[in-house]
């Protein structure tokens, strides 16, 4: 009844037929973001990763409950308990509460997701609201003997816990101390890490609350593992990341939740690679990174993105570059001109040649199927828009079915809701633009603002993009 569906498991290191857990039903957990600053484009490559993943379980007729959650206290510039505290270090700087740096990170991560199509997850719980969860869990790992208190800090310690490090298949012994984590001499091992801080490295720690260790604030790991396993139960299918996660959020995750329950906690593990920058790997911490309104600034749309990410199978390093988005938006525009026409064409049809239109689909799910091969994917749409052959009604139905996947808005073309049809741009206006991009290139400045103010004065704005410029009625 249900399609065979093959995903990569980081635990196993293999790609592995999917089983659920309990038959029709996917629970999936995905890390969320840290809301001390806009999430930047490397962030929202994963995010579009697990976007797939979660449309293609219901494409293929899965119930997914889904699991996102805020991390809006705890995750310190380093992942193994070093280094300072993000959110009070961003509240500092733009002399906010951290309360409020949290709501309005979360807002703007939010209408990202919006603006690149990625569903919202059916539950999306913020750390500050589970601490009353997070205390029973640590309470379950001292029960259980997991547990130590050093200079007023709870830490997990893991030469208590056999299988530690297995999904990073990180080899214990051969760890020195201080190799992948800083040295702290409160520490039995140096890769224990924190569950409760009480002792806080930051004099002005706004996040407090009471518990039984003293008042402070949870470590990082523990908030995903109390918070997936309040929502999805103590044993759920899949567990998302991006690979950064692996070494250290993770490989605690797994320990502080299988030292609790004293089961297997998550079947398969799934993570998305890095977007590069041109400096390496695109991070928050560095300072300088991309986000979806830079992108917007420079006159790309959202989904010219998600298609540039899609373009790249998740498990691939992803090089970002202007010029490759460029090609991405091209692209993009062209499809949605080729679907506008078949929109056109396919009115009143009503022939329909489904042993072809079978064949494109079997090839589409074969790739999807398989392990999310998405640029395989978007080659077979393009194939259906080419085709000569295909009846137009059938490429619309192609088009409508894939779309649920791909989320690149072409359902809205087909149904007359596309903004850019909508908005027919008048030939008087296009010439007069075309004259400015002239005055432009012979940098005849002058007279290009003089066409600008002709073209606002009769209604219409327009921007410089990379591939030209964008005209909006006003
Ligand atoms: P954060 O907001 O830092 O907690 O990260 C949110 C998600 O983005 C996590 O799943 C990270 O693993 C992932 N991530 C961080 N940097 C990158 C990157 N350069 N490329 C892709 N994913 C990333
Ligand atoms: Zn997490």
């Amino acid at each position: 009844m249900y399609p065979k569906i093959m995903l990569y498991n980081t635990l196993t290191r293999s790609v592995d037929e999917f089983v659920p857990i309990t038959e029709g039903k996917v629970g999936m957990y995905t890390c969320g973001p840290t809301v001390y600053n806009y999430a930047h484009i490397g962030n929202l490559r994963t995010f579009i990763f697990e976007d797939v993943l979660k449309k293609m379980f219901k494409r293929a007729g899965y119930e997914v409950c889904h699991v996102m959650n805020i991390t809006d206290v705890g995750h310190l510039s380093d992942d193994a308990d070093s280094g300072e505290d993000k959110m009070e270090k961003a509240a500092q700087k733009e002399k906010k509460s951290v309360w409020d740096i949290a709501k309005f990170y979360t807002d703007a991560f939010f209408k990202d997701e919006e603006e690149l199509n990625i569903q919202k997850a059916d539950y999306i719980p913020r750390a500050t609201d589970h601490i009353n969860e997070i205390l029973a869990l640590i309470k379950r790992l001292e029960d259980n003997g997991y547990t130590y208190t050093a200079n007023g800090n709870v830490y997990f310690s893991i030469d208590k816990f056999p299988t530690y490090g297995e999904l990073a298949q990180l080899d214990k012994q051969k760890l020195n101390a201080g190799e992948r984590v800083e040295i702290d001499e409160n520490k039995k091992n140096p890769h224990d890490f924190v569950l409760w801080f009480t002792k806080s490295k930051f004099k002005n720690q706004s996040m407090l609350w009471p518990s039984p260790y003293g008042t402070g604030y949870p470590g990082w790991h523990i908030e995903c593992s109390a918070m997936s396993m309040k929502y999805l139960g103590e044993h759920f299918d899949i567990h998302c990341g991006g690979i950064d996660a692996i070494p250290v959020h993770h490989t605690n995750e797994i320990a502080q939740s299988e030292g609790a329950t004293g089961h297997k906690w998550v079947n398969c593990w799934m993570h998305g690679e890095f977007l590069l920058s041109e400096k390496g790997k695109m991070s928050k911490s560095s300072g300088t990174f991309l986000t979806l309104g830079v992108l917007k600034d420079n006159g790309f749309d959202p989904l010219a993105y998600r298609y540039f990410v899609l373009g790249c199978h998740y498990r691939k390093q992803l090089q970002f570059s202007y010029e490759a988005l460029s090609g991405a938006q091209n692209a993009l525009n062209r499809l949605r001109s080729a679907v506008r026409e078949i929109a056109k064409n396919a009115q009143g049809q009503t022939q329909s040649d489904s042993k072809a239109l079978e064949a494109y689909t079997n090839e589409f799910n074969a790739a999807l199927y398989s392990d999310m091969n998405m640029p395989v994917c978007l080659a077979v749409l393009q194939k259906v828009v080419k085709d000569k052959t295909l009846p137009d009604v059938d490429k619309c139905a192609f088009i409508r079915d894939t779309d649920r996947v791909l989320s690149l808005s072409l359902t809205d073309i087909l149904d007359g809701k596309d903004k850019q049809e909508a908005q027919i741009i008048p030939d008087e206006i296009k010439d007069l633009a075309e004259k400015r991009l002239d005055a432009k290139k012979q940098k005849d400045y002058q007279q290009a603002d003089s066409i600008r103010n002709k073209i606002l004065s009769l209604g219409y704005s327009i921007k410089d993009t990379p591939q030209g410029y964008e005209i909006n009625k006003l």
